[in-house]
């Protein structure tokens, strides 16, 4: 089954103390988000990483503190995210489908499916099923599984690899995705995945 790793969020601001719209605890998922990325990247499973790339007045601010604003610190992908070749999506560069790459897809809305080229890279990829991982679980982690799953995917969301603004309001995102049909699913599931998707490097397999 094709497979596509959807990294959510993975930002400074997000992940970092200190960062703007800080995800309480965010930086203990980092391991488990750079094992996941580690683990695609020797299996050749293609990641998409959604990326916040704000302007400084853009609606969402009246929801939200400003964050991820294009160019600054805070909007950088966390150095432990960055796995193998990167490449930011543009018109000009159709998302390659060969595997082990990130495509990153720049954003100014929650839900990567609002990405503007979001449509063009899934029609280069193809998935048939997304595994999920990143910030934040009750916003933009719910937005994507939601909207891939009723695009017709199978939809994996890891959990040690998702952390929640707050832990209520993510316990009960994390219920309502399982009822439209996403599998929640642990590290090593996710693992067999890829290697189930993919052709492994040995020392991978
Ligand atoms: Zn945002």
């Amino acid at each position: 089954m094709r497979t596509v790793v959807f990294d959510i969020d993975t930002q400074r601001d997000f992940l970092e103390p200190g960062g703007a719209l800080y995800v309480p605890g965010g930086e203990t998922i980092v391991p488990a988000l750079r094992r996941i990325l580690l683990a695609a990247r020797d299996c050749g499973v293609p990641v998409v990483a959604s990326m916040d790339a704000h302007t400084p007045d853009d609606p969402e601010f009246s929801r939200f503190p400003p964050h991820c604003i294009a160019g600054t610190r805070g909007q950088e992908k966390i150095p432990e995210t960055v796995v193998g070749p990167v490449r930011v999506a543009s018109v000009e560069s159709d998302p390659d489908p060969a595997g082990g790459e990130t495509v990153i897809l720049e954003k100014r809305k929650l839900s990567v499916l609002e990405a503007p080229l979001f449509e063009a890279t899934l029609a280069a990829l193809r998935p048939e099923r997304a595994v999920i991982a990143g910030v934040a679980t009750e916003y933009c982690i719910r937005a994507a599984a939601l909207g891939l799953r009723e695009r017709g995917l199978e939809v994996a969301l890891v959990t040690d690899a998702v952390r929640a603004v707050d832990a209520g309001d993510g316990d009960r995102a994390l219920a309502e995705l399982r009822e439209a049909g996403v599998r929640l699913v642990g590290m090593e599931a996710a693992l067999a995945m890829f290697r189930e998707s993919g052709t492994c490097a040995p020392a991978a397999a």
